[in-house]
């Protein structure tokens, strides 16, 4: 996809500040950070939201699920305390860049519901 952002970001066209990479995923600082820690977790293909996730996806989906997430929580020092994971899909869910992607944020405790 030429004009995305995290595409973008894959392919180290745009500089980001990444924690994790392996061959299937990416995960780098925020831009705008909502809590001390904000990572995002991206798949190197595009896919446009969770939506667009097809069973093809399976083994990127688990390798993020139960690899990549607890490993950035380790590393980032909120495993023990938690944190909140974020998928935010299609106009009502907030999405703002199309391109699939998971919200890591914690440092501190978050409300519920969200706004
Ligand atoms: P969404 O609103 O789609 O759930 O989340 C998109 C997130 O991407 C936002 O939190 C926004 O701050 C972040 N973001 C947008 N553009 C960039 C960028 O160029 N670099 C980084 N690191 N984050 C970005
Ligand atoms: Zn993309």
């Amino acid at each position: 996809m030429m004009d995305c952002i995290f595409c973008k970001i894959a392919n180290k066209e745009i500089p980001a500040k990444f924690v994790y990479e392996d061959e299937m995923v990416m995960a780098f600082h925020d831009i705008s950070p909502e809590a001390p820690v904000h990572i995002l977790v991206i798949p190197k293909k595009h896919i446009a939201s969770l939506l667009e996730v097809t069973n093809e996806d399976s083994q990127l989906m688990v390798n993020i699920m139960t690899n990549v997430i607890p490993r950035i929580a380790k590393d980032q020092g909120i495993d023990e305390k938690g944190f909140r994971l974020v998928a935010n899909t299609k106009e009502d869910g907030g999405q703002t860049v199309d391109h699939l992607h998971f919200h890591i944020l914690g440092g501190r405790s978050m409300n519920w519901p969200p706004g």
